[in-house]
C-alpha cells in the first residue's frame, strides 16, 4: 500500500456515518497535501469491491460508510435537508409489502426517502 493510500484508508475508518467524496478529499489534502482526487476516487471504489466500505445516494450525492454501518434507510428532508434513519427493522413493514404485491424485494438502504421533516411540516401547514 502507497503512504497516500494509507492515508486515505485512515482518514475513512476514522469517520463515523457517512462521508462524501468531496468531504474525504479535503480531509485527506489537509492531512497530506498533493493527493490528487482521482486517488481518492480510485481507493474507495477499491475498498468498495473488497466490501469494506457500502455507498448510498443522498440529498447531497453518494456517500460511503463502514459495510458494518450500512444497514439503515436514510430520510432526507427536501426543504431544509435534515436527514434521519430508519433501522432495517422499522423498515421492514414496508419492505415486506413491496415484496407481496410484486415478488420485488427493495434495497431500502440504497437511495434515500426524501420528503419533509416533523419541523418542515409544521411550518409549511401552519403556512
Ligand atoms: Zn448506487
Ligand atoms: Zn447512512
Ligand atoms: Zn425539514
Amino acid at each position: 500500500m502507497t503512504p497516500q493510500r494509507r492515508v486515505i484508508v485512515a482518514e475513512i475508518m476514522k469517520t463515523q456515518g457517512h462521508i462524501s467524496p468531496t468531504a474525504l478529499a479535503r480531509k485527506v489534502q489537509a492531512d497530506m497535501p498533493g493527493v490528487n482526487a482521482s486517488t481518492i476516487y480510485r481507493t474507495l471504489a477499491l475498498l468498495e469491491e473488497a466490501g469494506v466500505l457500502a455507498h448510498a445516494h443522498l440529498e447531497g450525492g453518494a456517500e460511503y460508510h463502514r459495510t458494518e454501518d450500512a444497514g439503515h434507510v436514510h430520510l432526507a428532508c427536501s426543504r431544509c435537508g435534515a436527514a434521519d434513519n430508519l433501522s432495517i427493522d422499522e423498515a421492514a413493514a414496508l419492505q415486506k409489502l413491496i415484496e407481496q404485491h410484486h415478488g420485488f424485494w427493495p434495497d431500502l438502504t440504497h437511495f434515500a426517502i426524501s420528503g419533509l421533516c416533523a419541523e418542515c411540516r409544521r411550518q409549511v401547514t401552519a403556512g
